[in-house]
């Protein structure tokens, strides 16, 4: 049978990385929102045509106590909510290794399945033995001096129970194993990081800035199972689901899936915009904190053969935060791939799916994306369509037969102008920011070199 699953999600106390200062007297506050949350997820996962989603957090004391509560197993290690049993949950989570390579320390981002909440137990036992402060964040960093200690410590989690997935996160992105770093060190082999614990590793998150094709162009990757999830951090409709897998499992429970992984029974995956992804190009972002000087109107982003000298910003002189884009034609490069963007054949079939929340935010020309009236005409499509995903599936005559006569003339023709890709972003996405959805124009993501400052700067190469 075929699922769709989407295994990295995020609970209410994800926020970021900080501490969450949690008061005692919130924790009925805190129960209500999240069984809220929970109960949302239920509903908008089958909007976007997906059967499984990931809990996140699961090891966060608070949010597994919420968990235990508000779930019901149906098969093994699968879950679904009282009284209402549209979407499944696995129990899953993210933690952040660091580790010191060379002078500076290095963070990947690793996902976790586990298969019962009784070795979830368990494994707080490791964390509290090596002083990770699980209680006080819901995604907490397991701090090593090198990456034999990665290694020492995944083994460590990954012999408490053979059904254990570990699955590194979004893996070009900064705080991914590939993405560049503090003092854009960069990690060029997956043992370079995970060393001795590589072996372990079966399974891939591509993240949202890269696809298959992208993740074509590294030798390494070849033989491992690449998977999309939404990476979400709330339970809004163009968070959830935005990205996700449909595996061909035996069964629908928790030992199916982990093995369908393991043995690369993906079908295809469902693709967010590579080029929307907030890492895709190398840039440094208008008004940014750190280091400082960049003003509102102050910006640059580039493709990798615009990349200044030295991926030096000429605004602020400090290391530019080095895309994805970037990172796997230099990846490529160094394992003599020698390999170009579009002439690989990608590994396993994947759609794109262009958010639908953003074509109707810009047809509509409304910004905020969870405005309720863009609610309501989404749930209006998907009520003629399906699922969101089907858009992506049907062919144009399909979806104008579903649509016509239902939906406002200007919306239909925005969908089947996306369909025949006649869209771009502009700018694409770049430095923490999202690429903004352009109906109607084309682009070149290869071509880009953009320098924008209110002071002279010097020119980029
Ligand atoms: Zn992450
Ligand atoms: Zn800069």
């Amino acid at each position: 049978m075929e699922v769709a699953v989407d295994l990295h999600a995020h609970s209410i106390f994800a926020g970021g990385t900080q501490s969450l200062g949690i008061k005692p007297e919130t924790k009925l506050i805190n129960r209500k929102k999240g069984i809220l949350h929970l109960a949302k997820t239920n509903q908008t996962m089958p909007l976007k045509g997906v059967d499984l989603i990931g809990t996140g957090d699961c090891q966060f004391t608070m949010w597994t106590d919420i968990l235990k509560e508000a779930l019901i197993e149906d098969m093994k290690g699968v879950f679904f909510l009282q009284n209402n049993n549209q979407t499944r949950f696995i129990l899953q989570t993210e933690m952040i290794f660091t580790a010191k390579i060379g002078e500076y320390s290095k963070e990947t981002h690793v996902i976790f399945l586990f298969p019962n909440f009784p070795l979830i137990e368990t494994f707080r036992v490791l964390l509290d033995q090596w002083g990770v402060k699980h209680h006080k964040m819901a995604r907490p960093f397991i701090t090593c001096q090198s990456s034999d200690q990665v290694a020492e410590r995944i083994h460590a989690i990954l012999d408490l129970d053979p059904w254990i997935e570990a699955i590194p996160a979004h893996i070009m992105t900064p705080q991914g194993v590939f993405g560049s770093g503090k003092g854009n060190i960069r990690i060029n082999y997956l043992s370079d990081f995970f060393a001795s614990a590589t072996s372990r590793l079966h399974v891939f998150e591509t993240g949202l800035s890269a696809d298959p094709e992208f993740l074509a162009l590294i030798p390494e990757l070849d033989d491992r199972t690449l998977i999309s999830n939404s990476d979400a951090h709330s339970s809004a409709l163009h968070r959830m689901g935005r990205e996700f897998t449909v595996l061909s499992v035996s069964k629908f429970d928790y030992q199916s899936i982990v093995l369908a992984l393991r043995n690369n029974q993906v079908l295809y995956t469902v693709e967010f915009p590579p080029e929307e992804g907030r890492f895709f190009l190398t840039g440094h972002r208008a008004g940014r904190k750190r280091p400082g000087l960049h003003g509102d109107n102050d910006y640059c982003y580039f493709s990798p053969q615009h990349v200044p000298l030295d991926d030096i910003c000429p605004i602020c002189k400090k290391p530019l935060t080095i895309g994805v884009f970037q990172r796997c034609v230099e990846i490529s490069n160094t394992q003599k791939g020698k390999r170009v963007l579009g002439e690989e054949k990608p590994p396993k079939k994947f759609i794109r799916m262009v958010p639908l929340i953003d074509i109707l935010s810009h047809v509509l020309n409304i910004r905020t994306k969870t405005a309720k009236s863009l609610i309501n005409q989404y749930r209006r499509i998907t009520s003629y369509i399906g699922p969101e995903r089907i858009l992506w599936q049907l062919t144009s005559e399909e979806v104008e037969a579903k649509l016509h006569g239902q939906i406002e003339t200007s919306i239909i023709e925005a969908i089947l102008q996306v369909k025949a890709g006649n869209f771009t972003f502009h700018p694409y996405g770049f430095d923490g920011v999202y690429g903004t959805l352009i109906i109607g124009q084309k682009g070149n993501y290869k071509n880009v070199n953009v320098t924008r400052s209110s002071k002279p700067v010097q020119k980029t190469l």
